[in-house]
């Protein structure tokens, strides 16, 4: 029985992709400045904000903040330390005291951009090298198109189930899926709410095939593809997301800040 024990209600998650913003340290700076000063009033609300690899450190508050923590872009598939040019571990992420990294965003998926070329395989890899270096890992999923016999659906299953193939039970709490729709992010318009809660139900439900039941009940899914101040609102009242996964507003600190504000103020 419950006597009279308060228990603290998961809090809303903001998460702000920085991706390859802004120019200089100083503007970072400003912009993490402006970001944590939005936070501390907040009371549902946590932000995570995830700046490029240079600006990490300077973006880590050094005592602890109100609802405010840091994470990466990315981490490297390979644990530790090594003979691996141009990568970054999570446990040097960690070591600087950043709390999260994001695996498997879309543009690093995306083959020939970035320079990584994503699969399923190394999203799995990146995303187990962070949760053992200690790191929550935001886990991005989602289709490249929609089709009208929903058959992005299965490529949905499947990106959740490889990523998550070698990654033990234990983690589970440790994992937050972030719902992006690839034709979404960057786009003029956020997908429309009632598709994202019912895409949500589905993601929580493949979650649940591979971690059970409880957890599935206990996943933190979010959604991504440009969400601003304007949409934040809907989309987290009738899309019945845990949180947004935020790019463009999130380098600005008007926007973000009002998009911040908008997301604590819902009540329930
Ligand atoms: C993203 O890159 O994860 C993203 C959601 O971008 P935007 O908000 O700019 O669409």
């Amino acid at each position: 029985m419950n006597h009279g024990k308060i228990i603290p209600m998961s809090k809303r998650l903001i998460i702000g992709n920085w991706k390859m913003n802004p120019g200089t340290p100083e503007e970072a700076k400003k912009l993490v400045r402006k970001t944590k000063r939005a936070a501390l009033g907040l009371v549902k609300t946590e932000i995570v904000v995830c700046p490029p690899f240079p600006f990490l450190t300077a973006c880590v508050p050094r005592k602890k903040e109100a609802n405010f923590k840091v994470g990466a872009q990315s981490v490297s598939a390979e644990e530790g330390v090594g003979a691996r040019t141009g990568e970054v571990s999570a446990t040097m992420v960690r070591a600087i005291g950043a709390e999260y990294a994001i695996v498997g965003h879309s543009e690093q998926r995306k083959v020939g951009e970035s320079g990584n070329s994503d699969t399923d395989e190394t999203v799995s890899k990146r995303l187990n090298a962070a949760l053992n270096a200690g790191l929550v890992v935001i886990l991005c999923v989602g289709e490249k198109a929609r089709d009208e016999n929903g058959t992005y659906l299965e490529e949905l299953k499947n990106q959740i189930k490889n990523s998550l193939l070698n990654t033990p039970k234990k983690f589970a709490s440790k994992i937050i899926i972030a719902y992006e729709p690839v034709w979404a992010i960057g786009a003029q318009e956020a997908m429309n709410s009632e598709q994202i809660y019912e895409t949500s139900i589905f993601v929580r439900k493949i979650f649940a095939d591979v971690f059970g039941a409880d957890n599935g009940l206990k996943a933190k899914v979010l959604y991504g593809g440009a969400v601003n101040f304007r949409n934040a609102y809907e989309i987290m009242t009738v899309g019945k997301v845990d949180g947004l996964l935020v790019g463009r507003e999130s380098v600005n600190a008007p926007g973000f800040v009002e998009l911040i504000k908008a997301v604590d103020k819902i009540t329930a």
